[in-house]
């Protein structure tokens, strides 16, 4: 019975509807073709059972064994549920056999049974265990088998279909096996004739490259030790293969619109504001500068990114963007993650104009413009009040959050469109901002996070790059220590440093990673702080960590006030739930230092100015991931005054989450965090929608490491080879699909997030 099924038939066909379920549910399998993705948790080779006489503890193991015994009993936390424990015997040592759910196994293993047993082995009450091991029943009885001369089974002989290859090892889910999906893998590659191949044969010549059906046979079905990582090494290559045939339509599309070109004006606003700039611009300030005059004054839209560190003076560059297209008759928006952030964006450019953002009012300047705000939450006078000007134009500058994507909102000349801290922010919002120019505007986005090399050609490969590398003139460094808290002394010394900060006039934050709002304690978010990667899947200490109580602003707040060198300072808390009245009344009264110690969630992670600042605390600060300890920090030491940050941990030395720590404590330099982020990162998280705010994220590829930007440089020379001659992708239709289907998965993943 062969069914003729191809790559996009319904996972089902070879899995069974139950089964299927589990795998679309729990591992988002819904076709044949991503089951073939479906790659292979490790492989036992077996041409060398394991000896039951010598294992060690952790050891994958592969035993032929005859099951001696098998109890069923309930399990102790929830007795209605029974367990499973068998004793395997190879005649003379034993191992034993756990299913939490004996449900399907107790009818399979029964006393007298022979099977071959995959698992890793563990040692329990002075035993041998594997827990949940897969497994497959030989025979029935040990009729057929010889025994050894010592008395043990004879399994060699009876091994000869396993001995041929490596037994691929599947990560289970629900109560589909290991050798479940084996077995669907199995049938899927009888049944599908023929598989897609997206790679012209020219370009797999080129590279050396085995053709997809055959690259995916060797990873689920290998044979030799390097088959794995010959079958996988094409799968990397198609995924950069199938992203950069999109970037380069994108790009593509991108260079076929026709924008309005914003030229240069002398006497205009962008002339006095330089006339005004109480300082010298960098001389990467001045070069960027040149570069986004030259191409606002092009007739195809920009798009741009423009990275460098926090401080570096990007939105300074963006302003100055921004008063060209207005010299031009243009507007600009500048959209920016959070409330917070939008409001102080909104009141900075507002000081730094000065009289230039007073147009229409007594005392503004002649070419004075006005900078508006545009939230969510704003009053609805206000709110009317922006939208007026916006569409008016009489506000050359609507800074706002993605309040400002709403299909109500309308510009009159929408000219450049600025994207703060583009992590957040999905391609789609972008683009559903560009729809609202008369011509697609100019784009620029910046990010303080530094960009690897892969990323910088994945995720952001659709932009050109610009890099701020120096700090101005007159930055303070900043000296980062892991604090114990363990360690009493160490915890008060904190306090103190705190005390002798705002002694000598500056200010303080202190960052938690819950709000924790004793009047609100059942809000879903809570925890507004990004979970850090996956430590190295050591459930065990993640598990440990996870159930600890996060420290909440409020208690804090409450603690600090408690502690004697405190006493008399003023503490306010700020977080993301606030009202926005509150949010910006609180940021303004930090900003005027009326507030000594700021106890806040992430809120002021990006952006966030006081340069009065200069000491941050950051509580459970193992909760963090490496970029976002480094952009917290970044919001002190800005004044010319040193900048102190104190990560406070429970994490125990040697830990991975204490290394991220000591990463952070070891270097500023951002460039390098970002790399050893990297490393430190589970690979499929780092295009993560949370991380990139693109939906993308990639499965074969491995971000951090070096061999794979090469082979994405490489997909990406021929990916824009092959788009460039067939922008449509007519001729090479098995491209166009995988291209189709990538798209529709991050349309699907963006949608789901909302
Ligand atoms: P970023 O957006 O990269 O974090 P900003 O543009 O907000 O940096 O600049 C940070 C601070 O440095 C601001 O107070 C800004 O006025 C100041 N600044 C920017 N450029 C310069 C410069 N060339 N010289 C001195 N100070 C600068
Ligand atoms: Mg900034």
């Amino acid at each position: 019975m062969t069914v003729l099924l191809t790559e996009d038939s319904a996972v089902a066909k070879v899995a069974g509807p139950k089964a299927a379920v589990l795998l679309e549910k729990n591992k988002g399998i819904r076709t044949v073709g991503d089951l073939f993705e479906y790659l292979p948790r490790s492989y036992v080779a077996t041409n060398t059972l394991t000896d039951m006489s010598t294992l060690r503890e952790g050891q994958t193991v592969l035993v032929v064994a005859q099951v001696a015994k098998a109890v069923t009993k309930p399990l102790r936390r929830s007795p209605r549920q029974k367990m499973l424990v068998a004793t395997l015997t190879d005649g003379q040592n034993q191992i034993d056999l756990t299913f939490f759910k004996a449900w399907g196994h107790q009818a399979k293993l029964v006393p007298g049974v022979v099977g071959i047993f995959v698992g890793a082995v563990s040692r329990f009450n002075g035993r041998w265990q594997l827990t949940h091991p897969e497994y497959e029943i030989l025979g029935s009885d040990l009729d057929g088998w010889d025994v050894g001369p010592e008395g043990r089974l004879d399994t060699v002989s009876r091994l000869d279909h396993y001995r041929e290859h490596r037994i691929p090892v599947y990560s289970e889910t629900g109560n589909v096996s290991s050798l479940k999906i084996r077995t669907m893998v199995e049938l899927a590659f009888d049944s599908v004739e023929t598989v897609r191949e997206p790679l012209p044969d020219d370009v797999r010549e080129r590279r050396g490259l085995l053709g997809r059906r055959a690259a995916l046979e060797l990873v689920h079905r290998p044979r030799l030790e390097d088959d794995t990582e010959v079958g996988v090494e094409r799968l990397r290559y198609d995924e950069a293969f199938v992203l950069q045939a999109i970037l380069a339509q994108r790009r593509k599309s991108i260079e076929a619109m026709e924008a309005t070109a914003r030229m240069p004006r002398a006497g205009g606003l962008l002339a006095s504001f330089d006339a005004r700039l109480p300082f010298e611009l960098t001389a990467g300030q001045r070069a960027i500068g040149e570069t986004l005059t030259e191409e606002l004054a092009r007739s195809r839209p920009m798009h741009r990114l423009l990275q460098g560190e926090v401080g570096s003076g990007k939105t300074v560059v963006a302003l100055r963007a921004m008063l060209a297209v207005i010299d031009a008759g243009g507007q600009a928006a500048l959209l920016a993650p959070t409330e917070v952030l939008a409001m102080q964006h909104q009141r900075s450019i507002s000081a730094m104009l000065g009289d230039l953002a007073m147009g229409g009012q007594l005392g503004g300047a002649d070419i004075g413009t006005r900078v508006v705000l545009l939230t969510g939450s704003q009053p609805t006078a206000v709110r009317r009040s922006a939208l007026n000007d916006a569409v008016t134009g009489d506000a050359g500058i609507v800074v706002g959050t993605h309040a400002l994507i709403q299909e109500h909102v309308a510009f009159h000349d929408l000219a450049l469109v600025v994207v703060d801290e583009q992590h957040r922010f999905g391609v789609e919002q972008r683009d559903a901002l560009r729809e609202k120019g008369r011509t697609p505007p100019h784009l620029l986005v910046m990010t303080a996070t530094p960009i690897p090399r892969t990323v910088a050609m994945t995720v952001f490969g659709d932009m050109e790059t610009s890099t701020l590398r120096e700090l101005p003139a007159g930055r303070s460094p900043i000296q980062t220590h892991v604090v114990e808290t363990s360690k009493p002394a160490w915890v008060e010394r904190t306090w103190q440093r705190i005390a002798e900060e705002v002694g000598k006039g500056h200010q303080a934050y202190v960052v938690c990673p819950k709000i924790g709002d004793p009047a609100d304690p059942s809000a879903a978010d809570d925890v507004e702080v990004e979970p850090p990667p996956d430590d190295d899947g050591a459930s065990g200490a993640a598990g440990e960590v996870a159930s600890r109580e996060l420290t909440g602003v409020y208690d804090m707040a409450e603690r600090l006030r408690a502690v004697p060198s405190l006493t008399g300072l003023r503490i306010e808390v700020l977080h993301g739930r606030l009202d926005p009245d509150v949010k910006d009344r609180t940021m303004r009264a930090f900003a005027a230092g009326e507030i000594d110690v700021l106890v806040s969630t992430t809120v002021i992670e990006v952006g966030v100015d006081v340069a009065n600042a200069s000491v941050m605390v950051v509580m459970d600060a193992d909760r963090f991931g490496i970029s976002q300890l480094h952009q917290l920090r970044g919001r002190v030491g800005r004044g010319g005054v040193p900048g102190l940050c104190l990560l406070l941990t429970e994490a125990p030395e040697g830990t991975p989450a204490r290394e991220r720590l000591d990463a952070v404590a070891g270097t500023t330099d951002g460039f390098e965090l970002a790399r050893r982020d990297l490393e430190l990162r589970r690979e499929g998280d780092v295009l993560g929608a949370r991380q990139s705010g693109r939906a993308s994220s990639v499965r074969f590829l491995r971000m951090g490491n070096p061999h794979d930007a090469q082979i994405i440089a490489d997909a990406r020379e021929d990916a824009t080879a092959v788009v460039d001659l067939d922008p449509t992708l007519a001729g090479h239709p098995d491209l166009a699909a995988r291209v189709a289907a990538r798209l529709d998965e991050e349309q699907a993943a963006y949608l789901e997030r909302g």
